[in-house]
């Protein structure tokens, strides 16, 4: 984008400190605008890919976060009956496992070393064409001449596109955490046991001997599992993953909820707003990819001329992402049991087709922008 802009950010999450920080590097002036009145991160562990990790290479901020890290060589499922039917390893590179305060320490280290203003505690509630934003308090902030929407899945700013945009809200949904592996059980790969596609645990190392715990459910359920304590809890997780018995599990405080929605957008720039990473197109987990693909949009909108080459750049990517985690989220944590039979019994032959593992390495790392399609990066 052009170096003069006045650009306002909403949002100080992945996707608006890493736009602020390379818009600001190209001479933007450049304020984030953040409800939280202490900006943080929300959630546990983030898998970031080969991909995501270029760009944080280009924020200048990788050395950091591989530091405070665990290094992912491979995604392994495991049935409950032991049977490991996927197994893919990275090629020649690797993927990294993140807690999220340690990432978004970095970036906004990074923002505010590139000179951008972070103003927390300034909920946008409007906006208007003449590139002004209003807070939930009245103030006023702006003109820009660039509005960027980086406000996450429930994003506010997608309603100033006025576009229609297609909304599916997940039935199931997560508890997550980030606990401490005295014992050392997990290493390298993130390890995930499934039981059917109602019972899923998975295991991602984060780094200094911590490891984020992602456990499936159902959201009309999440209340009654958490009123059943910690130590109920602990036995249906070790039931799925006998490997899970040393973590430190401290309370069910310690888990928390999370839930999520597929949001498709038939454009997502209008003026001089434009949306990205969770805001243009938020997804399920399956992938991995949320975060990444947050990241690969704030390098794209620094990059491009225009928003509309900014979205040519980034939407076939985005959709097949999106398409690939809903169709996930079906043999993944879903009530359609009955899908679970071909994962168990079919991934592992035909993930050892070369043309398969290739498209699917491709997928894990982050490259893929369809079937046949991959982006360069
Ligand atoms: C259980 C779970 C596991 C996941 N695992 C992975 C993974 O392994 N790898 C991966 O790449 N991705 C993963 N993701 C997805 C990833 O978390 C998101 O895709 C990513 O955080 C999106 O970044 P974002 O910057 O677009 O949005 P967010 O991180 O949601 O940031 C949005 C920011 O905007 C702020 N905001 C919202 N509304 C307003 C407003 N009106 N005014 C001002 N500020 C506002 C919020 O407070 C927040 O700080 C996972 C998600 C979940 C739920």
């Amino acid at each position: 984008m052009t170096s003069s802009e006045r650009t306002g950010v909403v949002g100080a999450g992945t996707a608006g400190l890493a736009a602020a920080t390379l818009l600001a590097r190209a001479g933007a002036s450049v304020d984030v605008l953040e409800q939280a009145p202490q900006p943080g991160p929300v959630g546990a562990g983030l898998l970031i890919q080969p991909t995501g990790m270029s760009v944080l290479a280009r924020l200048g901020v990788l050395d950091r976060v591989v530091a405070g890290a665990a290094r992912i060589d491979r995604v392994v499922g495991t049935t409950v009956g032991g049977k490991r039917f996927m197994d893919l390893a990275y090629r020649d590179e690797h993927g990294l496992g993140v807690h999220r305060g340690a990432l978004f320490s970095a970036l906004r280290d990074a923002a505010v070393e590139a000179g951008v203003r972070i103003l927390p505690g300034a909920e946008v509630v409007d906006y208007r064409d003449d590139g002004v934003l209003i807070d939930a308090g009245g103030a006023s902030y702006g003109p820009y001449d660039l509005v960027v929407g980086a406000d996450g899945a429930r994003s506010t700013m997608r309603r100033f596109l006025d576009v229609r945009a297609r909304v599916f809200e997940h039935r199931w949904g997560a508890l997550w955490g980030v606990f401490d592996d005295p014992g050392g059980a997990f290493g390298g790969e993130l390890d995930q046991y499934f039981d059917g596609t109602s019972r899923l645990a998975g295991f991602l190392p984060t780094g200094s001997g911590a490891v984020s715990l992602f456990w499936s459910v159902r959201l009309d359920r999440v209340a009654a599992v958490r009123a059943a304590g910690i130590d109920a809890f602990r036995r249906e997780l070790v039931s799925l993953a006998p490997v899970a018995a040393e973590l430190k599990l401290p309370s069910m405080d310690a888990l928390l909820p999370a839930s999520y929605r597929q949001v498709s957008l038939p454009r997502w720039h209008r003026g001089r707003l434009v949306l990205l990473g969770d805001a243009a197109h938020a997804l399920s987990p399956q992938l991995g990819q949320g975060a990444n693909l947050a990241l690969m949009d704030a390098a794209a909108l620094a990059d491009a001329a225009s928003l509309a080459e900014f979205e040519a750049a980034r939407r076939a990517q985005a959709r097949f992402y999106a398409f690939g985690a809903r169709a996930l989220n079906t043999v993944f944590q879903s009530d359609w049991d009955v899908m679970a039979w071909p994962r168990d019994t079919l991934m592992a032959p035909v993930s050892r087709l070369p043309w398969v593992r290739g498209r699917a390495l491709d997928v894990l790392s982050g490259r893929a922008a369809g079937l046949f399609r991959s982006v360069r990066t």
